[in-house]
């Protein structure tokens, strides 16, 4: 398989690495959205949160928690966003799981976002019966 986010995880390919355990690796983003946007890349391959065990999803949010606290210290960022795309309508474009911490600063010109609708008493009707 050549998937690119592996390779780097596993070391095979250099990167800026912030963090690192028998799971994960947290490297910085080569495009990044702000100063000290980071991902966190699970060791073991998976190309959605569809897909990813259990056993890594229950450990990634608490390695994302520490890795925000560290960043927001360090980088005295005002705020932070947390952001994972599955599927390429909602702009995933590496087809390994990863989540990305983006620090944010007052006045920045980050985009994340959308236009809020309402919720119509039909829609709202069905979607409880469709998914609780
Ligand atoms: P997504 O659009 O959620 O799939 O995010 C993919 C992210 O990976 C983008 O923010 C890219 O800038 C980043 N990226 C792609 N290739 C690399 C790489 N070799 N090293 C670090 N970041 C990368
Ligand atoms: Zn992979």
């Amino acid at each position: 398989m050549d998937c690119i986010f592996c390779k780097i995880a596993h070391g095979e390919i250099p990167s800026a690495t912030l963090y690192e355990d028998d799971a994960f690796r947290v490297i910085l983003d080569v495009g990044p959205a702000s100063r000290g946007h980071a991902l966190i890349l699970p060791k073991e391959h998976a190309k959605d949160l569809y897909s990813l065990s259990e056993e890594t999803a229950s450990k990634v949010l608490v390695l994302a928690k520490k890795m925000a606290s560290k960043m927001s210290e360090a980088l005295g960022c005002d705020g932070l966003n947390l952001v994972q795309n599955n599927g390429e309508i909602a702009g995933q474009t590496v087809f390994h799981f990863h989540m990305h911490l983006i620090p944010r600063y007052k006045g920045d010109d980050v985009k994340i976002g959308w236009r809020p609708g309402r919720l119509s008493e039909k829609d709202k009707n069905e979607l409880l019966s469709l998914l609780r």
